[in-house]
C-alpha cells in the first residue's frame, strides 16, 4: 500500500530531517512514528499527503508514485487520504457542519451528496448535537472529533495522523484512539506519529522509531521507554 524507498529531505537552511528512509506499509495496517521532538515524525507523515517533497529516493502509494502528479491526480491522492492533526485546524468561522462539509467541497463533491453525507458521519462520530456550534464552543475532545470527522469523511482508504492526542486528557484520548482502531477494524491503514508512551505501549502494534532522520527500530509491540 505504502513504500518509501531511500527518501531523503532537507528544509531550507540544511536541516537534514529524512535520512535514507526505506519502508513499506501494508493495507489495513495501523503504525505508530515515533521518536522525540525533531526526530522526523511529521516530516514522514507530510511527505505522505504530499505537503512536502523529498530531495531524493521514491514514494509510492497503491503502487503509484506520488512525486510526479499533476493537479488532477493529487486531488485523488488526498480523497484517498484522512488527515488528523494536533492542534485539528478547524476553521474558526465555520460551524461544525460547514467545516465537515468544506472538506468534500474541497473534492468537489455535489453539493446534494454533501447534505446527505455530513450529517451520517456527525452521528457516528457522536457530534451531531454539536452541528451548528462553532470551534470555540467545543472541548479540546469534541474539536478532534470534528477534525476527525472531517479526514475520514469520505472513509479514505489512508488515515495519517500527527500527534492527534498531543492536545487532549488521557480518557478523551482514549475515547479518540477508539475512533482510529474503529475505522482501522474496517479497512483503513492508520499511520500516527506520537511519542504518547501510554497509547503506544497500551496496545500490540507496529511501532517504526525515528531518531534524528532515521529509522532506528521497527517492531511489533515496541516498547516507548
Ligand atoms: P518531529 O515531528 O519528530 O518533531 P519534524 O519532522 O517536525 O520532527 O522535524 C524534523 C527536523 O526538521 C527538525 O530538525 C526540524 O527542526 C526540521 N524542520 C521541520 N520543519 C521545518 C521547516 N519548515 N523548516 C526548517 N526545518 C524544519
Amino acid at each position: 500500500m505504502i513504500d518509501m524507498a531511500n527518501v531523503f529531505k532537507t528544509y531550507d537552511g540544511g536541516n537534514l530531517a529524512l535520512k535514507d528512509i526505506t519502508l513499506h506499509v501494508d493495507n489495513g495496517e495501523f503504525v505508530y512514528l515515533t521518536g522525540q521532538s525533531g526526530a522526523g515524525k511529521s516530516t514522514l507523515i507530510k511527505l505522505l499527503f504530499r505537503e512536502v517533497l523529498p530531495d531524493s529516493g521514491q514514494i509510492f502509494i497503491a503502487g503509484r508514485s506520488i512525486i510526479r502528479l499533476n493537479n488532477r491526480v493529487t486531488v485523488k491522492l488526498r480523497r484517498n487520504t484522512g488527515v488528523v492533526f494536533q492542534d485539528f485546524r478547524l476553521m474558526e468561522n465555520k460551524t461544525v457542519f460547514e467545516n465537515v462539509a468544506f472538506a468534500l467541497k474541497v473534492l468537489e463533491y455535489p453539493w446534494n451528496e454533501v447534505k446527505e453525507i455530513v450529517p451520517q458521519v456527525l452521528k457516528r462520530l457522536k457530534i451531531a448535537d454539536k452541528a451548528n456550534a462553532f470551534p470555540r464552543q467545543l472541548s479540546g475532545g469534541e474539536q478532534q472529533r470534528v477534525a476527525f470527522a472531517r479526514a475520514v469523511i469520505n472513509n479514505p482508504p489512508i488515515i495519517l495522523a500527527d500527534e492527534p492526542t498531543g492536545n487532549l486528557d488521557p480518557d478523551t484520548s482514549d475515547e479518540l484512539m477508539n475512533l482510529f482502531q474503529e475505522f482501522n477494524d474496517e479497512g483503513a491503514t492508520v499511520i500516527m506519529a506520537t511519542h504518547d508512551k501510554r497509547i503506544v505501549n497500551d496496545t500490540h502494534k507496529r511501532v517504526i522509531a525515528l531518531r534524528k532522520g532515521e529509522i532506528i527500530g521497527d517492531h511489533i509491540g515496541g516498547w516507548l521507554l
